[in-house]
């Protein structure tokens, strides 16, 4: 099929990448120069494994990149719609970037195609692009518009995409539904899972996603809903980790003990410094947005919000009771980006704790493997970034690990030992058994267990009454 993907971010890109690899002809259309002139090139603007690799393989070939809208529209049978949907002051979804893509597509249905939004948007918002495309001029048996939610999470986005839990597509007629099930037809027939050169099967994948057709509405909601009762389980269990830490309980046990019960399942009930990033926060807060316009006061998202940004405080003020004082203390920062796998920094809890900090006067050196140069761009002059982990280490107070890479969980403690000021790790993102630590001469304090503590040189002090 032709198909054209409007916005090359984090979820276009990657929705466009996988298109072609599922045999689509797709025109990726940015109206940011720049950034396709580094696709054209050959550059790979961010930081998500497979893409790379997707991307070579089908460059001038089943992908080009366009700032040409109305171009691609004319050529295309499906446009999909994935531009930033970011929250406005007042907390609801600014639909800004929506409306211009759908005023400039409105121009060129010449035949008939199928709108989708793809972008996470507020219930209503198909109707609300089916009125913007009529006002502009286009001819009502000419298009549809479909609710395609994408679920990808950054890091993993390509597999995710690839080998989804379902596919969810919100029409109001059979014929639109046609078009959608044949844009995944090559997923839900299993046809690609066959192929030598798929990309490879996550362990956790399933056979050929269900398609899951649904009105509109109701797609709308579902993305908004999952993302909510995702929120939700974090705030859950770092609500727990606290209550944990107050008696004396190990949360990572409590997991245990809750994840194998098949009604709740052991994903996302990691405790760590909250959620973040561009799609959790934001789309709490849209959601919330949406049911107050209704007239529902969702009270219960309030709640998930204030645990999620009470945990980043809990957090400082361990450091602060570990430390004791934290003006001009040399902190080793191990992780920027808002989680693992991505070089992502949008409303990343590790960021807000570096800025939080920073005012209080501790000297940063950080280090992370994708996020760095993002990051150079928002934080003050000042903080110094390392080329890796144990170059953030070197001549530490303490060591603070706040995101979850995969290298942070596998560093080599001998050499950490030998680099630092004080053996102190205060980890947000619970990445290592406490005795490991220990028995390296560390300090140990995580999320929801107790703290691991070790001599410390000098003082005689076990520290055993010390509460983090
Ligand atoms: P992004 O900011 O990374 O990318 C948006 C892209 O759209 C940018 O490249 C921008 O230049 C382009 N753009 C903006 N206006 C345009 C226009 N008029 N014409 C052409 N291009 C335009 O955003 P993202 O993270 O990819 O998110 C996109 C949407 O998908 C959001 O609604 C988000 O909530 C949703 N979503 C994101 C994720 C994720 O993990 N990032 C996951 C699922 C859903």
């Amino acid at each position: 099929m032709r198909i054209a993907v409007v916005g090359s971010g984090y979820v276009g890109l990657v929705t466009g990448a996988c298109f072609a690899d599922l045999g689509h002809e797709v025109v990726l259309v940015d109206n940011d120069e720049k950034k396709l002139e580094a696709l054209r090139t050959g550059d790979v603007p961010i930081h998500e494994k497979f893409l790379p690799e997707l991307l070579a393989r089908h460059r001038g070939g089943r992908i080009k990149f366009s700032g040409d809208l109305q171009a691609a529209t004319r050529a295309s049978e499906a446009i999909f719609i994935a531009v930033g949907t970011p929250p406005t002051e007042s907390g609801d979804a600014d639909m800004s970037y929506v409306e211009s893509v759908a005023r400039e597509i409105s121009g060129a249905i010449d035949s008939y195609k199928v709108v989708v939004e793809k972008s996470t948007v507020p219930v209503y918002t198909n109707e609300w692009i089916h009125t913007i495309i009529l006002r502009n001029g286009a001819n009502a048996d000419l298009f549809d518009i479909a609710s395609n939610p994408e679920f990808l999470r950054e890091g993993t986005g390509v597999t995710d995409f690839l080998y989804p839990d379902r596919i969810v597509v919100g029409v109001e007629n059979e014929r639109a539904a046609e078009v959608m099930k044949k844009v995944y037809g090559p997923l839900t027939s299993g046809w690609y899972y066959g192929r030598s050169d798929a990309i490879p099967r996550p362990d956790r994948a399933q056979g050929p996603p269900r398609l899951i057709i649904t009105s509109a509405q109701s797609a709308e909601l579902i993305k908004h809903a999952s993302n909510a009762f995702l929120a939700m389980k974090i705030s859950f269990i770092n609500a727990v980790a606290s209550i944990c830490e107050m008696v004396g309980a190990n949360v990572q046990q409590v997991c245990d003990g809750i994840g194998t019960d098949s009604r709740i399942g052991p994903r996302f009930l990691n405790p760590g410094i909250g959620y973040g990033g561009s799609c959790f926060p934001k789309d709490l807060l849209a959601f919330r947005a949406v049911a107050k316009e209704g007239g529902y006061d969702f009270r219960l998202l309030e709640e998930v919000i204030r645990i999620n940004e009470e945990q980043r405080r809990r957090f400082l003020k361990k450091v602060r009771s570990v430390l004791w004082t934290l003006r001009g203390k040399r902190l080793g920062v191990l992780g920027l980006a808002f989680k693992g796998g991505t070089d992502d920094i949008r409303e990343s809890p590790a960021l807000l704790l570096v800025e939080e900090l920073l005012k209080e006067g501790c000297k940063v050196c950080a280090y992370d493997p994708a996020a760095m140069e993002r990051a150079k761009e928002v934080l003050p002059e000042g903080v110094e970034f390392a080329p890796d982990a144990y170059h953030a280490a070197k001549g530490a107070d303490a060591i603070l690990i706040l995101t979850e890479w995969e290298e942070f969980a596998a560093l080599d403690l001998e050499r950490l030992r030998g680099l630092v000021r004080y053996p102190i790790v205060l980890d947000g993102r619970n990445l290592y058994d406490p005795a490991a630590m220990t028995a390296h001469g560390f300090s140990y304090y995580s999320v929801g267990r107790p703290p691991a503590l070790c001599e410390e040189a000098g003082t005689g002090r076990s520290g055993k009454k010390e509460r983090a």
